[in-house]
């Protein structure tokens, strides 16, 4: 899948749109959810034009993949939602392609947090 540019994820990188940002580097820009799924629920969006998780580990730099997986850490303890940092802990989804319902094609780690989350993958009663 080629990359768009137009991607709502593309604009806010560009500065076109706004967002709640709450840490920004070289590699990555995170920021809130708009529609939160949980008390605590940000956005880790790295600054290359990736479409997702797959791309990504394909295709960017050693660097850029260090870079953007140290994110997770300095996000997760400036939330205060890391253990390390007095929190209760997280958890990390990146949703890739149609069966994962990956909706904004610019890869995102989604950090959520703030409640007990429940079971990783809910079954679907055809499934249980
Ligand atoms: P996904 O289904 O993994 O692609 O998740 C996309 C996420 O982006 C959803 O949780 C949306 O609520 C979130 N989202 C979409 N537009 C924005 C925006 N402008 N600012 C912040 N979050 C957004």
């Amino acid at each position: 899948m080629s990359y768009d540019k137009e991607n709502i994820f593309a604009k806010i990188l560009r500065g076109e749109i706004p967002c709640d940002k709450i840490y920004e580097d070289e590699y990555a820009l995170a920021f809130k959810d708009i529609r939160p799924q949980a008390p605590s629920h940000a956005l880790i969006i790295p600054k290359g034009a990736y479409v997702d998780i797959n791309d990504f580990s394909k295709n960017a730099t050693n660097e850029e993949v260090v870079g953007f997986n140290r994110a997770i850490s300095m996000v997760a303890d400036k939330l205060g939602i890391s253990e390390d940092s007095g929190g209760n802990g997280y958890r990390v989804i990146a949703n890739s392609g149609n069966d994962a319902h990956q909706e904004v094609p610019h890869l995102h780690f989604h950090l959520l947090a703030g409640r007990p989350l429940g079971p990783m993958v809910y079954p679907i009663k055809s499934e249980s």
